[in-house]
Formats: C-alpha cells, structure tokens, sequence
C-alpha cells in the first residue's frame, strides 16, 4: 500500500470544567467530549524521496513544520526510522482556531495513517502516547466517541455512546487565542452555578434527554470568551431561538454549537443561522 485516505473528525465540548492551575502552568480539566461527522480528510502517500511535502486547500492553515500534520509525520518518521519521505495533502473543512481540534484531529489521522501505511502494528494506547507528544487533544482524537477527558486532556473514560444527534455549529468570523483564554481565566471567581455537574449530565446524556443535559451543558471557558467578545453570545442567543435543545461554546471558542431533537429541525435551523453574515454555518452529526 502507497496510499491511503483517513477522516480527521471535529470534536464539541459538551461540557468543559477547569478544576485547577497546575504547577506546570498546564490547567486539569474535565470535560465531556463528543466527536461530530464534520471533518478533514487527510490524504496520505509514501515517496520514494526522503522528507515530508504538505499541501492544504486553504491558506488558514500553515504548510510548513508547524503544521500538526508534519509534526506528526516526523515524530513517526523519527521514532520507526521509517525510509522514504511522505505527501501529506488535507482537505480541510474544520474550521481553525475554532474549538473544534482542528489541527489535534489531523495529527491524530496522520499518526493512524502512517500506522496503516508502513503495516506498524501499534495499538491505540501507542498511538495516544505518541499524539500526546503533539498536544493534549491528541490522544482523544485518536479514540473518539463520548469520553469523559481529564488531566489535561489525555486520562479518557468511555460514555455511553451519544452518536447519531443532529448538530448546528456556527463559527463567528473572530479569532480566540486559547493561551490567552486560559490566562484571563480567575478560578477565584468561578462558582458552583457556573460548572457543569459532570455526573448529572452523563446521566442525562446516557437517558438522551437533552434538555436535561442542557441544565449542565455548561463550559467554564464561556465566563472568559463571552465577556470579551459579545458575538459568542450573540451565537448563542440565536442558536437558542432557531430551536436548540442545548447550545454551548466548544472549547475555548468562539465556536458554538446546538443539539437538536431531529434533523428537519437541525435543517431548519441551518437555514437560518446560513443567513447571517458574522459567521460560518455548519449541519453534522454526532459520530
Ligand atoms: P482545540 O479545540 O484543540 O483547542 P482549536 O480548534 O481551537 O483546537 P486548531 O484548529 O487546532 O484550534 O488551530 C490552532 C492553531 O494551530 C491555529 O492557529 C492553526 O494555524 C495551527 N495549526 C497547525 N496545523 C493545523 C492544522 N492541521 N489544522 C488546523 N490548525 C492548524
């Protein structure tokens, strides 16, 4: 095999906690994790010639090292002594910088691409300790599904499988820098209404009762992202009104995303929320 295509899925939060600052400057988290259809494709194909070659569809994204995709790439190149070179090609449909593990979910399909590719034979614990090396959003890319993720992202417990609800998510035009978001963030003035009670809502989401699970469908992020930009909100009060059973920021923003209860009424919804210019407008499932 010479060649090979994988999906690279978007992920929500569907909720998202910040338990406290580490000494490392890292932050321990816990959250709800959900993957969704929307997705990259990444296209991978081994070369005669030594080194890695990417292109992408868009200029959002960097080419060059920096990419995740290349990182990963080498961290494989370099740890299986792999010979040859490799052409990374992504077809990118997440959007950047967005809350949605674009760039975490390309490196992981590149890590499972070249496991594929060169026939390696690692298992899927392997391949979360490698991605880890990349960022912590790695490993759960690898997995998916519903995961409770802690730590800093990377300790997943499975869920009861919450797949095959019908999703809006709308990207205002605006860029979040999620350092920036962390740093604003005073757990001092966090209260107990502003944190999701994580047992509760897997309760609600095992029940698939979204609109118990939107009581806590809550992401502690909001209280940093909101104030500064009003638009999240504004997503957020239209997402409602267009019919949401639950909508909440994925991530550190400025993502938004609804949970409806069937997909006339995500189509409906769709439509609406398309009509406005202040951002992309996205329809998936979750997966
Ligand atoms: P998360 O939800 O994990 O915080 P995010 O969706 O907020 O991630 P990404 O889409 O991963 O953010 O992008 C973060 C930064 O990474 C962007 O500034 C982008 O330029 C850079 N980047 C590097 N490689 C990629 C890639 N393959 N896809 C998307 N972004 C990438």
């Amino acid at each position: 095999m010479s060649y090979i295509e994988i999906p690279a899925y978007a992920k929500i939060n569907l909720s998202l906690d910040v338990i406290r600052r580490r000494e490392d400057g890292y932050h321990e988290l816990r959250m709800i994790m959900q993957t969704v259809s929307l997705h990259d494709t990444v296209c991978l194909e081994s070369a005669g010639e030594a080194g890695i070659r990417l292109e992408c569809d868009t200029d959002a994204v960097p080419c060059d090292r920096t990419n995740t995709a290349w990182r990963a790439a080498e961290l494989m190149f370099g740890q299986y002594n792999l010979a040859g070179g490799l052409r990374i090609r992504i077809i990118k449909r997440i959007p950047a910088a967005a809350g949605l593990a674009g760039g975490s979910t390309d490196a992981a399909a590149v890590l499972k691409g070249i496991n594929e590719l060169y026939a390696l034979g690692l298992d899927t614990g392997e391949l979360k300790r490698l991605g880890l090396q990349i960022g912590a959003d790695v490993p759960y890319c690898i997995e998916g599904g519903t995961r409770l993720a802690e730590g800093i992202g990377e300790i997943l417990t499975p869920l009861p499988d919450l797949s095959g609800i019908d999703v809006v998510i709308v990207k205002p035009h605006i860029k979040v820098s999620t350092p920036w978001v962390y740093s604003q963030l005073d757990l001092s003035q966090v209260t107990e209404h502003d944190r999701p009670d994580t047992e509760k809502l897997t309760e609600a989401l095992a029940n698939r009762d979204l609109k118990a699970a939107s009581l806590n469908m809550k992401n502690v992020l909001e209280l940093v992202t909101m104030r500064r930009y009003e638009i999240i909100s504004y997503a957020k009060s239209r997402m409602a009104q267009a019919g949401a059973e639950a909508c909440l920021m994925s991530g550190s923003g400025p993502s938004v995303f609804g949970l409806f209860a069937g997909p006339e009424k995500a189509q409906e919804a769709y439509a609406k929320l398309s009509a406005h210019r202040e951002w992309e407008c996205f329809i998936a499932r979750t997966v």
